[in-house]
C-alpha cells in the first residue's frame, strides 16, 4: 500500500468492510458534487439535468445487472436495501390472521438477521434459520426443505461477508421454482431475495440468470462511495414502501436523491465490471500463495470453504490467542484487517458465522482474523503480513498456550 523507503509499510486488508474509492470514481464524484447540487425532483433546468444524471446512472446499473432501469431502486447502502427487501416484501402479504414465514440461513449478515429477529419478536413472521453445512455453504436442498405453505420470502446472502464462501443462489432458485411448480395453485411465493454485496466484485450478477426477484448491494465494497446502494426488485413483484414521505424511487423510497452517490455507484460498477476477470485471475493467485504459506503455521484454522469461496478473502482461527489482540498487534505493525463483520464489533460475542461453521457456540469463535484483500494487495504485502504474523506468534504464543 505505501512503499515509501523511510516510512514504515502501511498494510490494507480490510477491503470487505471498506474499499478505497476508485480514483476515476472520486473524480466523478468531486467534480459533479460541484455541478449536481439541485434537487431532481425540481422543474428547472438544474433540476432536469440532475435527474437526467440520476436517471443514466440507473440505465448503466440496469444494463450490468441485465435489468429494466424500473427495476433499481436507489437506497442508502445495503442495510436499508436488505430491509426493504424484507420488510417491504412482508407488508405486501400483510392480512387478517395471517402469519408469514421467511427462510433464511444462520450466517446472514446483521442487517438481514436482526430484522429477522425483530419480526420475531413482535409477532410479525415466522423464520427459519437454515443452518449452513461446515464448510459455511447451505445446502440448497435443505432450504426447499424448510418451505411451508407461508412462506412469503427466502433470503439468502451471495457471498459470507465473514469467511468468503459463496452460497448456490442459482441452485437455490431453480429449488423454488420447483417448489412452486409442486403447488396446486400457480403462486409468486416464495419470492427470492439475495445480499449480493460482497459478491459484486468476483461473481456473475445478471440477474436472471441468477433466478432473483431481489438482489441488495452497496457502494463502498466496489471502490464506490459510501451511504448509497441499491435494491434490484423485479417487475411484478409485489412490494410495499417501508419509509414514508415523497414519492421519488417509483414511491418505494422517498427522500431526495442522492443524485453525485449514485452517479459514483454506476461509476464504480462499471469499473468492477470491466476489471473483474484481470483482478479475479490476480487475486486467485495470491490467495493460493497466501493460504499455502498460512496453512504451514502450526494449529492453525483455515475457516470456511477453500475453493467456492471469493479471491479476496481468507478467514483464519489461531486457537487460544484472541483475534482481538491479534488486530492490535497486527495493527502495530502496520496491518489493518478486521476480526469479522465491522459492523458487529462493537458487541464482544462470538462471531456467529464462526459458530454456524463449528456448529458449536466456543471459545475458538473469538479468534477469527479475516483478511480481505483488493485491487492494491501485492506478493509483497503478503510476505510482509506473514511476516508480521510470525512475530506476533512468536510473541504472544507462549502466553497463550495451555
Ligand atoms: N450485507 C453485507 C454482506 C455486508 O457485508 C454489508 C456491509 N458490511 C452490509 C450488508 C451492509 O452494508 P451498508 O453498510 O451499505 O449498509
Amino acid at each position: 500500500m505505501q512503499k515509501s523507503k523511510n516510512k514504515p509499510k502501511k498494510i490494507y486488508m480490510d477491503y470487505a468492510s471498506a474499499a478505497p474509492m476508485d480514483v476515476t470514481v472520486l473524480k466523478v464524484v468531486t467534480e459533479m458534487m460541484k455541478k449536481y447540487f439541485a434537487n431532481p425532483s425540481s422543474m428547472h433546468d438544474l433540476g432536469v439535468s440532475a435527474k437526467k444524471t440520476l436517471e443514466n446512472a440507473r440505465v448503466k446499473i440496469a444494463s450490468i445487472l441485465a435489468a429494466r432501469p424500473v427495476e433499481i431502486i436507489f437506497t442508502s447502502g445495503a442495510t436499508e436495501s436488505n430491509n426493504m427487501a424484507i420488510r417491504g416484501v412482508l407488508e405486501a402479504v400483510k392480512k387478517k390472521d395471517f402469519i408469514p414465514h421467511i427462510v433464511t440461513t444462520n450466517i446472514e449478515h446483521a442487517s438481514v438477521l436482526e430484522v429477522c429477529a425483530f419480526l420475531e419478536k413482535q409477532k410479525l413472521a415466522e423464520v427459519t434459520y437454515v443452518a449452513v453445512e461446515k464448510n459455511g455453504i447451505v445446502d440448497a436442498k435443505k432450504i426447499k426443505k424448510a418451505i411451508q405453505q407461508n412462506t412469503v420470502l427466502v433470503s439468502i446472502m451471495y457471498v459470507n461477508n465473514e469467511i468468503g464462501t459463496i452460497q448456490p443462489i442459482q441452485e437455490i432458485a431453480k429449488e423454488i421454482r420447483h417448489y412452486k411448480k409442486q403447488q396446486k395453485e400457480a403462486t409468486k411465493y416464495p419470492l427470492f431475495h439475495t445480499d449480493a454485496t460482497q459478491a459484486i466484485n468476483y461473481l456473475p450478477i445478471t440477474v436472471e440468470k441468477l433466478g432473483v426477484d431481489l438482489l441488495s448491494f452497496n457502494g463502498s465494497k466496489i471502490y464506490g462511495p459510501k451511504g448509497v446502494g441499491a435494491l434490484y426488485v423485479k417487475k411484478n413483484t409485489p412490494i410495499h414502501q417501508i419509509l414514508y414521505g415523497g414519492d421519488q424511487e417509483f414511491s418505494l423510497r422517498p427522500g431526495t436523491e442522492n443524485v453525485v452517490g449514485v452517479l459514483g455507484l454506476a461509476t464504480a460498477l462499471e469499473i468492477t465490471q470491466k476489471i473483474k476477470d484481470k483482478e479475479i485471475k490476480r487475486l486467485n493467485k495470491l490467495q493460493e500463495y497466501f493460504l499455502s504459506k498460512l496453512k504451514s503455521i502450526s494449529g492453525l484454522i483455515i475457516n470456511g470453504d477453500t475453493k467456492n469461496r471469493i479471491p479476496n478473502n481468507l478467514n483464519i482461527t489461531i486457537p487460544n490467542i484472541p483475534s482481538d489482540l491479534l488486530v492490535l498487534e497486527l495493527n502495530a505493525r502496520g496491518i489493518y484487517l478486521s476480526e469479522k463483520s465491522a459492523c458487529k464489533t462493537g458487541e464482544h460475542k462470538n462471531s456467529h458465522v464462526i459458530d454456524a461453521i463449528r456448529q458449536t457456540e466456543n471459545s475458538l469463535s473469538r479468534n477469527s482474523l479475516r483478511f480481505s484483500m483488493g485491487r492494491d494487495t501485492s506478493k509483497d504485502d503478503i510476505n510482509y503480513v506473514l511476516k508480521a504474523l510470525a512475530s506476533v506468534l512468536e510473541k504472544l504464543g507462549k502466553w497463550y498456550k495451555d
